[in-house]
């Protein structure tokens, strides 16, 4: 039986390939716009991956994909252009962007569209040798996960220092993991600002200091830790779509009503909001 090139579920694929590869760019493109008029933020997320997972239902792998070409793209516009005449596929791109420049565009450009995918994860590979190894996580156990760490000759020292000192002051034989299930015990427990909200309860004593206090521009520790335990470690920023925020990373306190302007440390007018959502709200006023 013979096949020819003209057969209409093979001319359907092609045209289908053809249109979801446009869908790609334009993805970019809107994204593009959506990270310059942060309405990801305004919408209440606390980053353009987080819109693009949770608002778009888009994958982590393509959501991440999808990013860092378009962020990429801005810098080298050959590759917005190449994705834009079907040239290249966005997962494709998404490989020459951490070796990719404006002075050396053209022959990596050449490679991705020549290369079969194994080669040319392998040339990248070797154009970064300095850069460390991608972390790897699997489950070993249903209460245990193994992590491949790519780590430095002094990083590990360190561990093992720390190792010895835990070893002699527990008098335990400690191995590696159960020394650094150690170290971030004391590193939690000095740091986490979650941790401490958890030890402390404002009292009415507090709520004193609180009012003594208020000619300080610094918001006193009991207070702090008030408010993280209220908000629960995370920003509470509501966006326009009615989404809360909820991210735990880079936590910031808001004053509702500005200090310059006689707002006090009162725990009712102070909120967690994230770097990003604290930044939008101090934008838009
Ligand atoms: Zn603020
Ligand atoms: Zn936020």
């Amino acid at each position: 039986m013979s096949i020819s090139i003209e057969n209409p579920l093979h001319q359907k694929a092609l045209l289908l390939a053809r249109s979801y590869q446009n869908l790609e760019f334009q993805l970019l493109e809107v994204l593009r716009e959506i990270e310059f008029e942060k309405l990801h933020l305004r919408l209440g997320y606390s980053s353009l991956f987080v819109y693009a997972t949770g608002a778009l239902k888009l994958s982590e792998a393509v959501s991440f994909n999808l990013i860092n070409v378009m962020r990429k793209a801005k810098e080298v516009p050959q590759l917005r252009a190449e994705i834009e005449r079907g040239a290249l596929s966005v997962s494709t791109a998404r490989k020459i962007v951490p070796v990719l420049t404006k002075e050396n565009y053209k022959a990596w450009i050449e490679d991705a569209k020549r290369l079969p995918k194994i080669e040319l994860e392998k040339r990248v590979a070797e154009a970064q040798p300095e850069m460390t190894k991608r972390t790897e996580i699997t489950r070993s156990s249903p209460t245990r996960q193994r992590l491949h760490l790519d780590l430095s000759d002094k990083v590990l020292e360190k561990l093992k220092r720390a190792q010895i000192l835990l070893r002699s002051s527990k008098r335990e034989n400690l191995d590696l993991a159960q020394t650094l299930d150690q170290v971030l015990e004391v590193f939690l427990n000095a740091k986490d600002p979650i941790r401490k909200a958890e030890k402390t309860t404002v009292s009415s004593k507090a709520q004193s200091v609180l009012r003594t206090a208020s000619g300080l521009r610094r918001i006193p520790s009991p207070i702090r830790h008030a408010i993280f335990k209220r908000d629960e470690g995370k920003c509470q920023f509501r966006g326009g779509s009615g989404n809360i925020c909820y991210s735990d990373q880079n936590l910031q306190i808001h004053h509702f009503r500005p200090w310059a302007m006689g707002g006090d440390h009162n725990l009712d007018n102070l909120g967690l909001r994230c770097w990003a959502h604290h930044q939008v709200i101090h934008e838009n006023g």
